[in-house]
């Protein structure tokens, strides 16, 4: 079998994903999705996938090291190229799948479990009140998740002085605090709530923020520092009790390997539709293994780079949650052709159909393309 074409298709959601649609002269084909990339991304998938064409795509691990190490020096150590080589990675697993009748997670060594546990991102709307935010905890509970996580920073807060300073106020910390405690209260002990504070405050307010949120047994406070230092990131672990979460903007094993072995954080979360794909987001979990580290991915994607992150954590033992972040922008079922909707009570159940075992739904797609773009062309 070899690839004879690849083709993209940019779709409005989180921002906008890439799908990959990859053709081989047997007929079968293969889709992935990619998200983050950022403007131009069909145009360095396009570059790479030129690569491989006539390349056997049974080799995924291999020609993935083929377009890395070929666009080094351009940069695809990290960034946009590695996420076009993810797209192009989970089409290429897709495709394995549907030609050898395999699930993917088959393919990536077995399944731990048959359904994966999602927590889902949370906005209040406008009103970022405790008891609009208290209100929202209990809709999405009511939903079925049993773990929610909410935005704690608030660059607009007319509590913060400076926008781009990175120490908190002490009005700003107490607003953060009546937040989570409301929230608490309304979902109750038992419900699993991160909060993420998008690595926008400095190491001591960092600390203020997850010493002051310890009485309220958050799942995970999620980035309280920049994610470029390291040190910083562990010295807000070695200082609570509250668990700390980071890596969503981490790329590769070589992104996560000081933050796992200087165990700076309790939980990691790499996004995998966005930072490596589905054989290196395993052996990233495998790292993360060594030191009892869990893994919870960060997830923005559209359905099928969502349901390519299940196979991934179905495939792992220490996987925790896998995030969802569509609660208000309802095309994200749109988008894929699954009766009844892929998410039941709170999870996503892999099927034992081959790759990754839905399709994505093309006529919806072309609904919600990037203008002046076509859809796989
Ligand atoms: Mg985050």
């Amino acid at each position: 079998m070899k690839i004879t074409e690849i083709h993209t298709a940019e779709v409005r959601g989180h921002g906008y994903s890439c799908f990959v649609r990859i053709h081989t002269d047997k007929g079968i084909v293969g889709t992935g999705e990619c998200i983050h990339g950022g403007a131009g991304i069909q145009d360095i998938i396009g570059s790479l996938g030129s690569l491989i064409l006539g390349e056997d795509p049974m080799n995924v691990d291999r020609l993935f090291e083929k377009m890395r190490r070929a666009r080094v020096f351009d940069g695809a150590a990290s960034g946009n190229f590695v996420t076009a080589i993810t797209g192009i990675e989970i089409a290429l697993w897709d495709l394995v799948g549907r030609a050898t009748g395999l699930p993917v997670y088959a393919l990536l060594g077995g399944k731990f479990r048959d359904r994966i546990r999602m927590y889902c991102d949370c906005h209040a709307g406008g009103d970022d009140s405790p008891q609009a935010n208290a209100d929202k905890a209990k809709e999405v509970v009511d939903l079925g998740f049993t773990a929610i996580k909410f935005d704690l920073d608030d660059l607009q807060s007319p509590a913060k002085y400076d926008a781009f300073n990175h120490t908190i106020s002490n009005a700003e910390l107490d607003a953060m605090v009546a937040k989570v405690a409301a929230v608490r209260e309304a979902v109750g002990p038992h419900i699993d709530v991160a909060m993420d504070l998008h690595g926008r405050y400095d190491t001591h307010s960092g600390i203020r923020v997850a010493k002051a949120l310890e009485p309220y047994n958050l799942l995970w406070l999620e980035e309280p520092v920049p994610p470029e230092n390291i040190d910083a990131m562990r010295e807000v672990k070695q200082s609570t009790a509250t668990p700390i979460c980071a890596g969503e903007n981490l790329y590769m094993r070589w992104g996560f390997k000081d933050l796992v072995e200087k165990q700076a954080v309790d939980i990691i979360m790499p996004d995998l539709p966005k930072c490596c794909g589905l054989s290196e987001g395993k052996k990233i979990a495998s790292m993360a293994e060594v030191y009892y580290i869990p893994m919870a991915p960060h997830n923005v994607c559209g359905p099928l780079g969502t349901v390519a992150s299940c196979h991934c954590c179905a495939a792992i033992p220490n996987f925790l949650v896998l995030e969802w972040h569509w609660l208000e922008r309802p095309h994200w079922h749109e988008l894929v052709l699954a009766d009844p909707p892929l998410i039941q009570d709170g999870y996503i159940t892999l099927t034992d159909r081959p790759g990754l075992g839905y399709d994505l739904n093309d006529e919806a797609a072309e609904k919600y393309l990037r203008p002046g773009t076509r859809l796989f062309a």
